[in-house]
């Protein structure tokens, strides 16, 4: 049995693989994050508890990583995470081999296998917090650079970001930071307040777009693909907005809320088969 744990802002998925064969995990469980180290930990092993052989595992986790790829150094929508040496743990806890990295840089890999777009893109996750990774190269070549776009500064003089800077793009445009200032979920904000957070989207777009120029940007995270409306007009105004080189195309992640599940997957069968 191979294993992948994605632990994003809100909540843990859990895939699990058969064999390196596997064409899609056999199930996935979810695990609802307290934000609590001890007691998320202990529902992640009680959600592991009776799988038997386990022959290797992955953690995407969101947020920062050290050199080591052993633990978080800052991550904003994962504090309680961070400092902790969470790869050996979970290696002793499971008893096998288990390599952590950032879950945008998992998601970037599994759309990257499953996209027919052969050229380099952006994998850009606007979900609880904004996070992405580039992927560079044609598609036998590709190198995946973990990124932290959602902290570029974009309003130097705003609010206050959970990662210690000033007008981060998560801060004017992440999920729980929209979920502070209209004081409800993303899901049931208003099309007058879209109008609001667009323009944010549209800036930080820029900006990546600017310093790395794609053809290609896939947007995964649970705001994109549950509000693809919302994706449409971004992409619309996009087109309008940016005037030094051609706009990307947008995309939704064609791997859904699973794309960092199978990125792990596919990092394992790749260096483990
Ligand atoms: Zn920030």
């Amino acid at each position: 049995m191979y294993l992948v744990l994605d632990i994003g802002g809100t909540n843990c998925r859990i895939g699990f693989f058969n064999d390196l064969n596997a064409k899609k995990p056999s199930k996935v469980e979810y695990i609802k994050l307290q934000h609590d180290f001890d007691k998320d930990w202990q529902a992640i092993l009680d959600t592991l508890q009776h799988i038997k052989g386990i022959n290797g595992a992955v953690m995407a986790i969101a947020g920062a990583l050290d050199q080591d790829r052993t633990k978080l150094i800052n991550s904003p929508h994962l504090p309680v995470f961070e400092g902790i040496d969470i790869k050996n743990r979970l290696s002793d806890d499971l008893s096998c081999k288990v390599e952590v990295f950032n879950d945008t840089y998992l998601a970037a890999l599994g759309e990257s296998t499953v996209a027919r777009y052969t050229d380099s893109f952006w994998y850009l996750n606007w979900g609880s917090g904004i996070g992405g990774s580039l992927v560079k190269g044609k598609r036998t070549k590709r190198k995946i650079y973990a990124a932290e776009p959602g902290h570029m500064v974009l309003c130097p003089r705003a609010e206050a970001c959970e990662c210690g800077q000033k007008g981060c793009w998560d801060a004017m445009a992440g999920g729980k930071s929209l979920q502070r200032r209209y004081g409800k979920s993303p899901s049931e904000l208003i099309l007058k307040q879209w109008k609001e957070i667009v323009p944010f989207m549209i800036n930080g777009l820029i900006n990546i777009s600017v310093v790395y120029p794609t053809e290609l940007i896939i947007m995964g995270g649970g705001i994109a693909l549950n509000q693809p409306e919302i994706i449409d007009l971004i992409a619309h105004k996009l087109q309008d907005s940016m005037k030094i080189l051609p706009a990307p195309r947008l995309e939704i992640a064609k791997l859904g809320d699973l794309a960092a599940i199978y990125g792990g997957f596919a990092f394992m069968r790749e260096e483990y088969n």
